[in-house]
């Protein structure tokens, strides 16, 4: 069956589920919901073995919706009770695919609409997508490949929306796909540092988000949206070419000695406390990847409680010594981790349309997190940081932090506690 094509990043062409051999299972300690017919449809499994298992281990959950209508129920260690004991998913292994839950058969992939075009991004929570993802410097060039649907039959998608972009009354779906054009490509130019280039787009999130707020779609206030959001693209194209942006965003080695120790310490608190927060708040959903990857992270830099100054001069060498020279020689790995938030996250629209400001800084929150915990963990494996350790943090992260909604709600009453819950302070924690 050809199904519909569509043009997805690279490293999307060329996944395939490793099963048995992943260090990781998708399921372990997620909800796994079953929809009502798959539910049913389950229930009749022509394998005795399967539709005993069912019975058991899938439950309906009353006052559900018909796609939420039963949830498989883990195991005490919270792994799927489906899987075999090589890790297989037994549905898979004796009835194929076409027999999987909905959740489990797209997993790791994330399907959106952009008017008349299916999309399709993985989550980096899966290790082998995150390996896939990450180290490849071609990762996020366009391939063309059949989706798993019939043509004629609508993609099951996460979010989106149909129809000509020009026709809707909101700004940010108007103008999507130049809006995610524009910090895709920004992304890439390597001539500014990365946080120079984060900074601009931080801006530039701001000023479309302003645009975004003059929400009386009239037709006069529609062609006046057009006009200033086109005009903050040009603008910001500007910025690009002109070299301005070097003045606009100092790097921290241009600061006097005691402000960068100001900010030293200032990120490492936040950054701390932020680690806090999801230590304390979510102990039973915790992924040992996570924690040990946290814990290396503060050994890295040989952090201590009684002493901030000494972790943060120690931090501040972790990062100069060795993840600098690492990341530097590598810049596609983070470059590839924004460039899948921001698909993946259908920024900037967002799951939980939040305005593109704020959406923008929940990515830049989980970036400067990442690369905090990476700066622990160069200092920690010194001569032996390579690829790998982005992968094992990434994924820990996306699979902890990423699919946390109230995990991301906390960082801003976290970030509201020190008055930095705004995208300046923000700027702080990811300037290099
Ligand atoms: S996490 Fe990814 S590689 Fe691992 S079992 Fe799930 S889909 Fe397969």
């Amino acid at each position: 069956m050809a199904g519909v094509q569509s043009v997805v990043p690279r490293y999307l062409a060329g996944f395939n589920c490793i099963g048995g051999e992943c260090p990781d299972t998708c399921c372990a300690g997620w909800d796994v919901t079953v929809d009502k017919a798959q539910f049913k449809k389950l229930r009749a499994a022509p394998d005795a073995a399967i539709e005993r298992a069912v019975r058991e281990h899938i439950k309906p959950v009353p006052g559900m919706p018909t796609e939420l209508h039963a949830k498989i129920v883990l195991r005490p260690d919270k792994s799927c009770p489906m899987l075999d004991g090589a890790k297989l998913c037994s549905i898979q292994k004796r009835l194929g695919p076409a027999w999987l839950p909905r959740i489990c058969n797209d997993f790791p992939r994330n399907y959106f609409y952009v008017g008349d075009h299916p999309e399709v991004f993985a989550t980096f929570a899966c290790p082998e997508a995150a390996r896939l993802g990450l180290l490849a410097a071609d990762a996020f060039a366009p391939a063309e490949v059949a989706l798993p649907f019939p043509p004629g039959k609508p993609v099951p998608y996460r979010c989106g929306f149909k129809g000509t972009q020009d026709q809707h009354s909101d700004p940010l779906q108007r103008h999507f796909g130049r809006i995610r054009d524009f910090f895709w490509d920004t992304l890439r130019i390597r001539e500014y540092s990365l946080s120079q280039r984060l900074l601009l787009l931080g801006l530039l999130a701001r000023r479309l988000g302003g645009v975004a707020f003059l929400d009386d779609p009239s037709r006069r206030q529609i062609a006046t949206q057009d006009r200033a959001m086109q005009t903050a693209l040009v603008e910001y194209a500007g910025v690009l070419v002109d070299g301005s942006l070097r003045q606009l965003t100092p790097s921290r080695s241009a600061q006097e000695p005691e402000s960068q120790l100001r900010e030293a310490l200032l990120r490492q608190s936040v950054l701390q406390g932020l680690t806090a927060v999801r230590m304390s708040a979510f102990t039973t959903a915790n992924h040992p990847g996570f924690l040990q990857c946290v814990e290396q992270a503060f050994n890295g830099f040989g952090f201590d409680s009684e002493d901030a100054v000494g972790s943060a001069a120690r931090f501040e060498a972790a990062e100069r010594d060795w993840f600098g020279p690492y990341d530097r020689a590598h810049p596609h790995i983070l470059e590839n981790f924004l460039l899948n938030e921001i698909g993946g996250s259908f920024f900037p629209l967002g799951k939980e349309w939040h305005g593109i400001e704020r959406e923008w800084m929940a990515i830049m929150v989980l970036y400067a997190l990442v690369r905090f915990y990476l700066i622990g963990l160069a200092g920690f494996y010194r001569e032996q940081f390579s690829g790998e350790h982005y992968v094992r943090l990434i994924q820990s992260v996306c699979r902890v932090i990423s699919h946390n909604a109230g995990f991301l709600k906390q960082v801003h009453l976290e970030l509201g506690k020190h008055g930095m819950d705004n995208l300046a302070s923000i700027a702080i924690l990811i300037r290099e």
